[in-house]
Parts: structure tokens; C-alpha cells; sequence
């Protein structure tokens, strides 16, 4: 035995793949932003958080036959991020940019939900498929325009109420309620998500978007019940299960995804768990990909 084989992995990498930047299909970006926090900060310690859960899991997805080491990912390291929001989401975005410029399908960790911002914008034409307990469409929070509870209004300005479907809702106020309902923005409450079921859920999902050709998924921990998920910045009771959220999304995986990103994990606030669902699901939604039937 070659002392070397004494090391489990060399770096933190998600899977502790060792992925090669020219072959990888899929490009992962730690995103440690953690600028906006209104009430749990902690975000920024997101990425490597479920990097570490993700390699105490078995890569294998039961649910699509799949081996996550076998699908092309090259986890590049983490973004640096400065102090100002702005210059951070450019440099987000210019990453992205250039991961799409190269056919790469872009997966960020996260970090706050404002990073969503920065990815979407690296796209010239996408819609935006949000699982979150919250809507994120506030004109402004605390007198900020662009932060994680407002994020998604600066995106429905310039993509437009129809290209964004927020799944999951059950945490808002009465203005973006309004809002959503003037502008038909398709929501779906958590609480239908849990008595309807996941078939009705994606049939409602795939109508919403089935003349987009490109969506762009981003998941907010905190759609998740804070039973399954407790370490995140804004935990809300009534979420889903993780059993109903991959449900949900894998028939969704069948026409491909534009890009991911998986956000709020604030590791600080549980003893490890929300970061083993975080690496689950992202394995999972990987695997789904290649196979979006379930077994
Ligand atoms: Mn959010
Ligand atoms: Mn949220």
C-alpha cells in the first residue's frame, strides 16, 4: 500500500470526484455568498458543508440506476466573493457565461438565493423552475433592491411573470401575493404539493413551462420541512419531504435542465443533516439527467 492510498481524497471536491475541466459535462461552483442575510447567516460555509456530506454518501442513485462518479461533473473550487453584492454576481456571471460558452451545464452551491441573480443573468434566453418555501419577489426588503428576499421581482422584471414557476410557496406577505396574482405567476403552495401529490404537481409544472424550451432550476433548502432541513437562513414549518421534492423533479429532468443551483444551507445551525439532503439531492437531480424515469 502506497501511503497516498491512506488519504480518502485529496481536496474537497462534491463527490470527490476528480473530475477533467475539458470532459466534464457538468461544471459545480461553490458559491459562498452570504451578503443579504436578514435573519441566520452562514450561508457562505454552504459549499463546503455538502462537498463533505457528499462524500460520506454512496454516489450510487437508486432512483435512476446511476452512479454519480460516472457523470461527468469537475467540481472547480469556490468564487471568490468580496464585499459588494454587484462586482460579486458579475464575476458569477461572466463564470456561468463562460461554463455555457463551452457547453458546460452550470450547478452552483450555495450560498444566499441572491446568487440565482447572477446565474440566470449568464443566460440569453431561460425560464426559472424555484422549489422555496418563500417568493422572493419583495420590491425591496430592509430598503435593499436586490437581496434574497427580492431577487426573483428583479428577474421577473426583465424575463417576464410567465417564464417563472415557484413551487413550494407558503411563506409570503400580501404584496407579493398581489403581485404574483396581477402578473400570473405561477406558484404552487406547498400545502397543494402535499394533497395533490407529485403527479399533479408536475403536470402543473410541465404546463407552466412546456413552451420554454430552456429552464433553469434553483432550490432553496428551506422548501424543504425544517424537520428534514433545519440549517438554513429563514426555516419555515409545513415544507415538503425530500421524498416528494425528487419525485417531483425527476419526471422534470426529461427534457434537461439549463442549470442548477442549490441554495441556503447554513451548516452552523444542525449537526450535519440539511447538508446530507443538500448532497443527496444534487446527486440525485445529476443522475436524473441521464434518466429521468423512475425505478
Ligand atoms: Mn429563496
Ligand atoms: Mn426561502
Amino acid at each position: 500500500m502506497k501511503y497516498a492510498d491512506l488519504y480518502t481524497h485529496s481536496a474537497l471536491k462534491l463527490g470527490g470526484v476528480e473530475g477533467n475541466l475539458d470532459e466534464a459535462k457538468y461544471l459545480v461552483l461553490g458559491v459562498p455568498l452570504d451578503i443579504t442575510s436578514t435573519y441566520r447567516p452562514g450561508s457562505r460555509f454552504g459549499p463546503n458543508a455538502i462537498r463533505e456530506a457528499s462524500l460520506n454518501l454512496e454516489s450510487y442513485s437508486l432512483r435512476s440506476g446511476l452512479d454519480v462518479e460516472d457523470l461527468g461533473i469537475c467540481d472547480i473550487g469556490d468564487l471568490n466573493v468580496l464585499g459588494d453584492l454587484e462586482g460579486t454576481l458579475q464575476r458569477l456571471r461572466r463564470v456561468i457565461g463562460e461554463a455555457l460558452d463551452s457547453k458546460k451545464i452550470p450547478i452552483a452551491l450555495g450560498g444566499e438565493h441572491t446568487l440565482t441573480y447572477g446565474c440566470v443573468k449568464a443566460f440569453s434566453e431561460v425560464a426559472v423552475l424555484s422549489f422555496d418555501a418563500h417568493m422572493d419577489l419583495r420590491d425591496e426588503y430592509l430598503g435593499v433592491k436586490l437581496s434574497h428576499a427580492t431577487f426573483m421581482r428583479r428577474l421577473q422584471e426583465s424575463l417576464g411573470a410567465d417564464r417563472i414557476v415557484e413551487v413550494g410557496v407558503r411563506a409570503l406577505c400580501r404584496e407579493e401575493l398581489e403581485l404574483a396574482e396581477k402578473a400570473n405567476l405561477k406558484y404552487i403552495k406547498s400545502a397543494d404539493v402535499i394533497r395533490r401529490g407529485s403527479q399533479w404537481t408536475v403536470k402543473e409544472v410541465k404546463d407552466a413551462l412546456s413552451s420554454f424550451e430552456r429552464v433553469y432550476l434553483t432550490i432553496d433548502m428551506d422548501v424543504l420541512d425544517p424537520s428534514y432541513a433545519p440549517a438554513v437562513g429563514n426555516p419555515v414549518p409545513e415544507g415538503l419531504s425530500p421524498t416528494i421534492l425528487l419525485d417531483i423533479i425527476q419526471p422534470l429532468c426529461d427534457r434537461g435542465i439549463a442549470g442548477l443551483d442549490l441554495v441556503e444551507v447554513a451548516p452552523h445551525y444542525d449537526s450535519g443533516v440539511t447538508a446530507v439532503q443538500a448532497a443527496h439531492i444534487i446527486f440525485n437531480v445529476l443522475a436524473f439527467l441521464q434518466c429521468p424515469a423512475s425505478s
